[in-house]
């Protein structure tokens, strides 16, 4: 196993085993990949910070899977490195402890050649499939971290790598999606809030008058009398140290026994307004913007493990399918429903009846279901509606791809298929038009009649020509 050691500076000869071989990394924001390549292992030198981290950040947040997923360790073992990055490695290592090292680096490596190419995704696609990769092949649980240095106060080092600072709170979009497609199981870990306005979580609880919002409040304690049932705020009552009652001029001496102090009085110093129920308002340390804390932003910071299908998703690199979201009976997979093909060819080759093979393809639906919001699941629903009742129970439906529907019309000649297909695109486009103004949809369908002297493959090569 070869074994780079990532260092800003060059050291003499004979200061690292054989071999682990130095690779001077002058400039963090040049890394000569190319260079780095060879390497199945990098060890980075952790002894300048600064340098440090924009070398792991460049590295974590580099397209090319061979490149942010690699093993990639800190040495020494020892050093002083900011938790945020040091989740970002794969672990310490002391340059003697190498074989355990090697081990665990084969481990990632064997996962990482299991990998599917990836597709040009939406990005909120492209960076839930990076994170369910860097899970998958580190059999690693992400964790929130805390940090006061991030806005968001609770976050997670690497999603929000991707990010650009005054959209860090995304990487709340992202886990979300993951939780609801199944791809991420979440268990609670804090609850914390966020500014409406920037989203920050640096944010100042304090009552305030309901009158006028200001924090600078007087609070004073009310004082009931037993004997004389009078109420007044505790200044009342004061003289000296003593508690003489305004109204009977009796002493109070016991609490219980001559008086109690029911509740609390605020005066508001900058209105004069007095009440007993203060508002709690949030003042933003990052934009100044003050609200109410049931307008802020509650978030709930949860750890998470990848599921199954998350691991398929990492595998293969389809998270959304239009199969998950349409939940369709009687979806046939893709290699059941090319047996169907050959059986309906021979079929047709026989009774010499028209059969036809089509196709439906959304190209963008990825786009469609992030930009809708909460009303994904009922335009979802919708649309399979739509798709099942212009089926049959003979007709065979299976999916190519995540963005792609097949279906086999038996005894149909192609005009009757398209019938169905223009009707269900049709209603795509009225759907979206009436509810998303911004939307345009890319729907694609072809339909070819079965030819009796073809064959499954010259068929799909031919669905998919034109
Ligand atoms: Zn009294
Ligand atoms: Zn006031
Ligand atoms: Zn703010």
């Amino acid at each position: 196993m070869k074994v780079f050691y990532l260092t800003p500076q060059r050291t003499p000869e004979g200061t690292y085993p054989q071999f682990i071989e130095p690779v001077e990394i002058p400039d963090p924001d040049r890394l000569p990949i190319e260079a780095l390549r060879p390497a199945d292992v990098w060890v980075l030198d952790l002894t300048h910070p600064a340098w440090a981290t924009s070398v792991l950040r460049n590295l974590r947040t580099f397209t090319d899977p061979e490149v942010y997923l690699r093993p990639l360790f800190g040495f020494p073992k020892d050093a002083d490195f900011p938790d945020f990055w040091a989740t970002l490695l794969d672990g310490s290592t002391d340059l003697g402890a190498l074989p355990a090292l090697t081990a665990q680096a084969e481990k990632i490596m064997d996962r990482i050649r299991r990998l599917e190419p990836l597709q040009e995704e939406h990005f909120e696609i492209q960076v839930l499939i990076r994170l369910l990769r860097y899970l998958y092949t580190r059999d690693q649980r992400l964790q929130p971290i805390r940090d006061p240095s991030r806005s968001t106060g609770y976050t997670y080092p690497f999603l929000v790598l991707h990010f650009q600072p005054t959209d860090e709170h995304r990487i709340f979009d992202i886990v979300d999606l993951g939780e609801r497609e199944g791809l991420l199981q979440g268990r609670f870990v804090d609850r914390f809030h966020l500014c409406p306005d920037c989203y920050s979580a640096f944010l100042n609880f304090r009552e305030t008058c309901p009158a006028c919002s200001s924090a600078d409040l007087k609070r004073e304690d009310l004082v009931h009398h037993f004997v004389c049932a009078h109420v007044a705020p505790e200044s009342d009552f004061l003289q000296g140290d003593e508690l003489i009652c305004p109204k009977c001029h009796r002493q109070l001496r016991h609490i219980g026994v001559d008086y109690d102090r029911p509740s609390v009085l605020y005066t508001c110093r900058t209105c004069g307004h007095e009440f007993q129920n203060p508002m709690v308002r949030a003042r933003c340390f990052q934009c100044g913007a003050q609200h109410l804390v049931e307008n802020l932003i509650e978030k709930v910071a949860k750890e998470y493990d990848i599921t199954s299908k998350g691991r398929n998703a990492a595998l293969s690199g389809f998270t959304l399918t239009l199969g998950s979201l349409f939940h369709i009976e009687g979806v046939v997979d893709y290699a059941t429903f090319k047996t169907f093909l050959r059986h309906e060819i021979e079929r047709v080759r026989r009774s010499q009846r028209p059969s036809t093979l089509a196709y439906f393809e959304f190209t963008n639906f990825e786009e469609l279901y992030l930009s809708i919001g909460d009303r994904r699941t009922r335009v979802f629903e919708e649309i399979a509606r739509v798709i099942r009742e212009n089926i049959r129970g003979s007709d065979v439906l299976s999916y190519l791809n995540e963005r792609t529907l097949l279906f086999l019309y038996p005894e149909t000649p192609v005009e009757g298929a398209q019938v169905a297909l223009q009707r269900i695109t049709q209603f795509i486009h009225q759907l979206v038009r009436d509810n998303f103004q911004n939307f345009q949809p890319l729907l694609k369908t072809n339909a070819i009649p079965i030819d009796p002297q073809g064959t499954v493959e010259s068929h799909l090569e031919q669905l998919f020509k034109t």
